[in-house]
């Protein structure tokens, strides 16, 4: 959860041939996902700490392994190192700055989580996987590859006719239900169209390797190098400026590498939060929590338009604690906080039938105006369309 680079690619990086011979590594992390523990020691941490830990336990942990003889046991095998990514604040595509104010909307074209939901008891709020359509100007940014990815695109087709189509794809995770509807967004087909997608440095190997993976025989029948379109891969390691937009990332709290997006254009702006779970809420009230919350309100702070996961009633939290998610009340307080003008509830449970969806809904607006915070909350929809 470094601002430049993962503790992952770190470790890879301290561990690999042109790391630190011998070096030992006990990585400290505020995540106690096992999923974490256990990426972590396949990259070559020697061991584990689960913030906040005494003194005693660090002490321990490091008699313990400077104890033991140097580990002669050759580096763990890298991919194919990736296209080296762009220093921080380079412009990926030299588009026109205009000046005055370019229209910008947000379109949802998926917002369940976890697992598509069709069927008669979702028809309102929809039953696509997370897709989220962020237009300024002429800019097309696109939040996530859920299975809503499949309509924007014919939606886009449709729009650019024979006109060339250049798009900006960010990607939160990789986790099935933020990418499922890449390989059927029908853009990628076309030579004339470009797309580059941003994300970090995967858990295992490069951000390319990951989709290159989801799309192997077992999975797909048409693999990633095939697609006819111009395709890019860039791997953040700060914000980006696309001209009219800048976008920046923050490390969330989900199982695996998982980050937030918050994109400033010209005085107005939209963050993506999906999917978290609140600090506090998964490893108590203590100051590290509230460091790391804090550092979550700061990154959407003011937000014109704040997209939120939450995914659980506070009952059904407590049988799903861990697993990366959020409760209706910790993201309209969290929205507070961040003093955001709108929050989009986000990444629907696909248990979460319209009628059920109804009666959160009234409860997060009721959050809300008891706070008198001045934040209107809604429910993202498929299909639903924000101009801001
Ligand atoms: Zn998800
Ligand atoms: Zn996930």
């Amino acid at each position: 959860m470094m601002p430049r680079m993962h503790g992952y690619e770190f470790c890879e990086h301290l561990k690999g041939p042109e790391g630190i011979k011998g070096v030992r590594i006990i990585v400290a992390s505020s995540k106690p996902f096992a999923t974490d523990k256990a990426q972590a020691e396949a990259v070559g941490a020697d061991a584990y700490l689960v913030k906040p830990y005494t003194p005693a336990a660090l002490l321990g942990k490091v008699r313990e392994l400077l104890s033991q003889a140097p580990s002669e046991s050759p580096p763990p095998a890298n991919e194919t190192a990736p296209a080296p990514a762009p220093a921080a604040g380079q412009a990926q595509e030299a588009l026109p700055v205009t000046r005055g104010q370019l229209p910008l909307y947000v379109h949802f074209w998926g917002t369940r989580g976890s697992c598509p939901a069709p069927g008669a008891a979702t028809t309102r709020y929809g039953g696509n996987t997370a897709c989220t359509e962020v237009r300024v100007g002429e800019t097309l940014i696109i939040l996530d590859c859920g299975s809503g990815m499949r309509e924007l695109g014919s939606a886009l087709l449709r729009e650019y006719g024979e006109r060339p189509i250049t798009g900006h794809i960010f990607v939160g995770h990789t986790h099935w239900d933020h990418i499922q509807g890449f390989p059927f967004f029908a853009p990628l087909y076309n030579p004339r169209n470009s797309f580059t997608l941003y994300s970090v440095h995967g858990a295992h190997g490069s951000l390319e390797s990951v989709f290159r993976g989801s799309m192997a025989s077992d999975y797909f029948p048409i693999p990633l190098k095939n697609l006819a379109c111009k395709l890019r891969f860039t791997e953040m390691t700060g914000p980006v400026d696309l001209g009219s937009a800048q976008v920046s990332f923050a490390h969330l709290n989900h199982p695996g590498i998982c980050i937030g997006f918050r994109i400033d254009a010209q005085g107005r702006s939209v963050t993506y939060l999906s999917d978290h779970e609140r600090f506090a809420r998964l490893n108590g009230e203590d100051d590290n929590s509230r460091r790391n919350d804090a550092r979550m309100t700061e990154f959407a702070r003011g937000s014109d338009l704040l997209i939120r996961e939450a995914q659980y009633t506070q009952e059904e939290y407590s049988a799903r604690r861990g697993w990366g998610h959020s409760t209706f009340d910790d993201a309209v307080l969290e929205a507070l906080n961040a003093g955001a003008k709108k929050l989009a509830i986000f990444h629907h449970d696909p248990d979460h039938t319209d009628d059920m969806m109804d009666g959160y809904i009234r409860y997060c607006r009721g959050l809300a105006q008891k706070a008198a915070g001045g934040t209107d909350c809604f429910a993202a929809r498929d299909g639903l369309r924000i101009e801001l």
